[in-house]
């Protein structure tokens, strides 16, 4: 067997070797604390900081504003749990989409079934895209919360982010947004977008694993998360995760100057993979918009194909892909999201998300393309389905 061909980016990506080296020294030699007095310890509260100014300055936010977390599901948890708790004097109302992360959803259904709130969740239209009239309708005087993913994670469908600010805005209601596939791949200014709250994980940027931020504007009540000590402004206990907080600075201002060039590189491959598989194979859609995507997301449906078939013969060629998000991967259910686009069960099925990332190169998309048209040709010569439906269509 050859390379891999690591194609599934939206998942996890590789800690970029630059973002490990600046990781090392908070490992081994400045162990110090950043809540000690001593200078030796400064050097870590120093590190933390650099951290915390290098993300704030991608989205046009202030130091203080950035709450490390221990990932995008931590943060996404805060935001709606402490959001619901600090105005629910004001309303019980949270306003949501269909199509969002399992970290959002579930923490609905708790807030729904365990706290009284009322959730309205949003439809999508055919492309993955909210409409705007919906959520207009949904605002009453209760709602005190609005969550709607920048970008989604399994058909990269971008959201009219800045739009959906506006409505909050002149509603008065606060605006959350997951951002954890779009930050650094989609330009974000929290001011131009009237953003209160945005998630963030910088296992999808090229940084590590188990760290993550909330920005909360200045003036948002929200109530604190963890309580302890004094670390993150009283609202985040716990001694920071120095080595991870370190990575994820760096990650984030090596992928922030390096977005303008590497998504246009991405959006030129991604769109050469979704032309070759859907000129190449016959019976299959592509999901999400067809624009207003992720530069680094292709999301497919083969008629006739069991996705997970498909993406065990793909590994066996030593090619990473999924068949939704990797939280779904392994149960049967069809994803959330292609249902909430409106396919079909069986359509749903047989779907497979390709995610690009800073490395991959023309030949690994040529090799894998060649790899799918024989897989799908052998998984439907093996469907009953494909059987009936070519007989039809001779005839
Ligand atoms: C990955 C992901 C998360 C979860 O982030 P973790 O750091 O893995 O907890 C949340 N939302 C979206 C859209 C994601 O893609």
């Amino acid at each position: 067997m050859g390379k891999m061909i690591y194609l599934d980016n939206a998942a996890t990506t590789r800690t970029a070797p630059e973002v490990v080296e600046a990781m090392l020294p908070y490992f081994s030699e400045l162990y110090g604390n950043p809540s000690s007095v001593y200078d030796f310890a400064g050097k870590s509260k120093e590190a933390v900081i650099h951290a915390r100014t290098q993300i704030a300055d991608v989205l046009g936010a202030k130091k203080e504003e950035i709450y490390f977390t221990a990932g995008g599901s931590e943060a996404d948890n805060w935001a709606l749990k402490a959001a619901f708790e600090a105005y629910k004097s004001k309303g019980n109302h949270i306003i949501t989409t269909k199509i969002e992360h399992h970290a959002i959803l579930h923490t609905c259904e708790y807030l729904e079934k365990e706290r009284g709130a009322r959730i309205t969740y949003l439809d999508v239209d055919e492309n993955g895209i909210v409409r705007l009239e919906d959520l207009e309708k949904a605002i009453t005087p209760e709602t005190i919360l609005i969550s709607v993913m920048f970008a989604n994670n399994e058909i990269g469908s971008i959201q009219p982010i800045k739009e959906i600010g506006m409505i909050a805005r002149e509603h008065g209601i606060l605006f959350h947004t997951d951002a954890v596939q779009a930050f650094c791949q989609v330009p974000i200014n929290v001011d131009e977008c009237n953003i209160d709250m945005l998630s963030s994980s910088g296992h999808k940027i090229n940084g590590p694993k188990g760290i993550g931020f909330l920005y909360i504007r200045k003036g948002v009540k929200i109530r604190s998360f963890v309580h302890g000590g004094a670390q993150e402004r009283k609202r985040r206990a716990g001694t920071e995760n120095v080595p991870g907080i370190v990575g994820y600075g760096a990650a984030a201002s090596r992928a922030a100057a390096s977005m303008e060039e590497r998504t246009a590189g991405e959006i030129e491959l991604r769109d050469y993979l979704i032309r070759r598989i859907t000129t190449e194979i016959p019976y299959v859609k592509l999901n999400g918009h067809p624009s207003k995507r992720l530069p680094n997301n292709v999301n497919v449906s083969f008629q006739f194909v069991e996705g997970e078939s498909l993406l065990l013969m793909l590994d066996s060629y030593g090619i990473c892909g999924s068949s939704g998000s990797a939280c779904t991967s392994g149960s049967l259910d069809p994803s959330h999201v292609l249902l909430a686009i409106g396919l079909p069960h069986e359509i749903a099925h047989g779907s497979l998300r390709l995610t690009l990332g800073e490395d991959t190169t023309k030949e690994d998309l040529d090799y894998t393309v060649d790899r799918l048209k024989e897989i799908v040709q052998n998984l439907r010569n093996m469907s009953p389905l494909y059987e009936d439906f070519m007989k039809k269509h001779k005839k």
